[in-house]
């Protein structure tokens, strides 16, 4: 049987300017508290994100929202700020795996 073939993600964040940060779990919540990421949970909690219409906003000021907060760009691609520690959703996506990604194939 023919393996399937592993997409390598591109950086190209995409999948990061979803709103992933509203599937943040109690596990993952728990982990930022062990690891005394208090810059994190302020983030979250003070940017958590709700959906306009057709954007996002921080639900505390209404300030329009780009995408994850801990997304940021180097040159042409994306960088996740707290790969490391980021939360189990985006620890779980597979590249290609959703519309979202432009590698994504329907197979
Ligand atoms: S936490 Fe990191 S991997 Fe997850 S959406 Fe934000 S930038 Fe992307
Ligand atoms: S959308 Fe796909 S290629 Fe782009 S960052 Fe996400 S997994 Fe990587």
């Amino acid at each position: 049987m023919k393996e399937k073939e592993t997409i390598k993600c591109r950086r190209c964040g995409k999948c990061c300017l979803a709103n992933l940060i509203a599937y943040v779990t109690a596990e993952d919540w728990e982990r930022w508290k062990r690891q005394g990421r208090e810059d994190i949970i302020h983030i979250i909690e003070n940017q958590q994100a709700v959906w306009a219409g057709d954007h996002f906003v921080s639900a505390k000021d209404g300030k329009y929202l780009h995408g994850c907060p801990f997304l940021v760009r180097e040159g042409n691609r994306y960088t996740c700020t707290i790969y490391e520690t980021r939360p189990r959703v985006c620890r779980d996506y597979i590249p290609g795996s959703s519309e979202l990604c432009p590698q994504y194939r329907n197979k």
